[in-house]
């Protein structure tokens, strides 16, 4: 479990101190990961906002992490690199496959990840468990959709508990945790930052370091998932390889110009990942079905 801490934390340190090298000091992209603002009060019901999530139902009474951990600095701010790791390095056999058929695509997955996850339930004697007790367990899903392949972009739309899939196979869940708080602050995740609702769907709330780890030929992250208007979601680096803040995107999480999209390079709308929240996404650009959230766990 140490091990796995220590070598998380020490991988986030060199991307913040690569983001603020990168950038020359102070300027948007600057991100400290020791002092990420929590994401609580960036979180609105009626209209998106730079640098804030737009729920479309958050539940205050709801269940979730039930103390805040050392990681919170006390000032509005955590220390991403101090959280307590869910232990464990658990395989699964994941079955997951994209296809594109002429305007559409389709997906199918278990939602079981391509990595390997901590153990679930929570291991009572683990430093996370003092903080949030997840007593869920990973479940096999049987989960099937079809998303715009060449999506537009229209008014913005508020997040529903569900909002994408990233290429491991794993559902991606709002920044949110069922309160309505940052899931990414509060909830303790593995080493993959993914842990199992009540219903055994494993998610995320951010966008996994374990699936962000590949560049363009641009220096510009490569795709990572697609959100569930049918836009691509793509890692945390700009072309030439900055890393991205939400202040440099904007108040859906995203931005247009060529990427990498069907093995073409393509001027075109998409969300980006970064290290402060919202993370990935904080409304919707294009159109999306209602039921999309709940068919993916998500509410
Ligand atoms: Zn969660
Ligand atoms: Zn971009």
């Amino acid at each position: 479990m140490l091990k796995s801490t220590l070598r998380f934390a020490a991988g986030a340190v060199a991307a913040a101190v690569f983001a603020g090298m990168a950038c020359g000091g102070a300027s948007a992209h600057e991100v400290d990961l020791k002092r990420l603002p929590v994401g609580d009060d960036y979180v609105t019901d009626s209209g998106a906002r730079v640098g804030w999530a737009w729920a479309c139902r958050v539940d205050p009474t709801a269940g979730g992490a039930y103390k805040q951990g050392p990681w919170f600095n006390g000032d509005g701010t955590y220390d991403l690199t101090a959280k307590a790791i869910v232990p464990g390095n658990v395989s699964w056999n994941p079955k997951f496959a994209i296809e594109k058929r002429g305007s559409d695509r389709v997906f199918s997955t278990n939602d079981l990840p391509n990595h390997g996850t901590g153990v679930y339930p929570v291991d009572r004697n683990s430093e996370a468990y003092k903080y949030d007790r997840n007593p869920n367990s990973i479940e096999e899903q049987s989960i099937s959709f079809t998303l715009p392949a060449e999506p537009k972009i229209g008014q913005p739309k508020c997040l529903p508990g569900a909002v994408g899939i990233l290429l491991s196979g794993t559902v991606l869940f709002s920044p949110l945790d069922e309160p309505g708080r940052d899931a990414v602050a509060w909830e303790t995740q593995d080493k993959c930052q993914g842990h199992p609702q009540r219903t055994g769907v494993y998610h995320y709330h951010s966008v996994s370091t374990c699936v962000d780890t590949e560049t363009q030929s641009d220096g510009h992250s490569a795709l990572v998932g697609y959100a569930i208007d049918g836009f691509g979601i793509f890692g945390r680096k700009d072309v030439g390889g900055e890393a991205l803040s939400s202040s440099d995107l904007d108040e859906c999480h995203g931005h247009t110009h060529e990427v990498d999209w069907d093995g073409r390079r393509v001027e075109m709308y998409h969300y980006h990942a970064t290290w402060d929240f919202p993370y990935t996404l904080g409304c919707l650009r294009g159109d999306y079905d209602r039921s999309m959230g709940r068919l993916l766990g998500g509410g």
